[in-house]
């Protein structure tokens, strides 16, 4: 006869997988995350040169002691309306899969520890971000939100705020979860171009209550940063808004482009953004 150990693990047996969700591989113990050990460590955090805004990492060698040098050429040529993104890792590997199973598999219980993986990315905004901010998960649709039952960005951000209320007590971070509203059913951004996905997301949010984000600090809150045009488009109208600035953290950054650069051409580009920065005062004005 078998004896469970308590009322939970009876009820988690019996509605949880006895295997990984990510590797098929057997669990060892009964957990409310079906996923292994293993596939957690193979979501190692990004590293390497990124892009200063955007956080896309760069392949281009950098110009040293050009700080310049270290923005993106999207960043360049149109700067975000966002004062920086960071993501905690790649869109690559385990990190995609249980992104994916977070999202159509409706694994819940996986979000809080997604949610610490996200917190270590809003933490790495720490030396320059506010001290006081309002965490606001980019929203789906209502269509959507009906079919998915939940928004992985609001669960995510909820696990990430719990983490860092430990490791960063000081910080001052106020979920606002339905203070910014989509109000188109985009179509879906994969397989768009970036122009393409501008138009596709151009005038979709709305800020609901424009006196809760009046003067704040926002930090907008999504699972996966692509091109930046969601993250642009809802920053924009957080800004419109009144929000004082606007800060973008997401679990996980996909690439932008398959670049292959020339170390040519990047050096070119990095002396071109070292002339920009120092012709220009206006180069945080937002591009339209
Ligand atoms: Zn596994
Ligand atoms: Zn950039």
């Amino acid at each position: 006869m078998r004896v469970l150990r308590s009322p939970v693990d009876a009820i988690g047996s019996a509605l949880l997988p006895a295997c990984c969700t990510l590797c098929g591989s057997p669990l060892p113990r009964l957990s409310s995350i079906p996923i292994c050990n293993a596939c957690w460590t193979e979501i190692p955090p990004q590293t390497g040169i990124v892009c200063l805004r955007c956080g896309d990492s760069l392949d281009a060698p950098v110009v040293e002691g050009i700080e310049a040098s270290y923005v993106c050429r999207a960043c360049r040529v149109s700067p975000p309306p966002f004062a920086k993104a960071v993501s905690f890792a790649a869109y690559d590997g385990r990190l995609r899969e249980a992104i994916h199973a977070l999202k159509y598999g409706r694994l819940h219980p996986a979000a809080k520890k997604l949610g610490t993986m996200l917190a270590e990315a809003m933490a790495r905004l720490m030396p320059d971000a506010p001290q006081e901010m309002l965490v606001v998960p980019v929203p789906l649709h209502r269509t959507k939100h009906r079919q998915r039952g939940f928004n992985q960005a609001r669960a995510l951000a909820l696990g990430a705020i719990e983490r860092l209320r430990h490791t960063h007590p000081d910080w001052k971070l106020r979920l606002a979860p339905s203070t910014l509203m989509r109000l188109r059913a985009t179509e879906t951004q994969a397989g768009l171009t970036p122009t393409q996905r501008r138009k596709n997301v151009r005038g979709a949010f709305k800020v609901s209550h424009p006196a809760v984000v009046r003067g704040q600090h926002v930090l907008l809150v999504d699972d996966i940063l692509t091109t930046g045009a969601t993250a642009r488009a809802a920053a924009q109208s957080l800004i419109k808004a009144g929000a004082a600035s606007v800060y973008v953290a997401t679990l996980a950054r996909a690439r932008r482009f398959n670049s292959n650069v020339s170390p040519a051409h990047a050096a070119r580009d990095a002396q071109s953004a070292f002339a920009d920065m120092h012709s220009s005062s206006s180069s945080h004005q937002p591009a339209s």
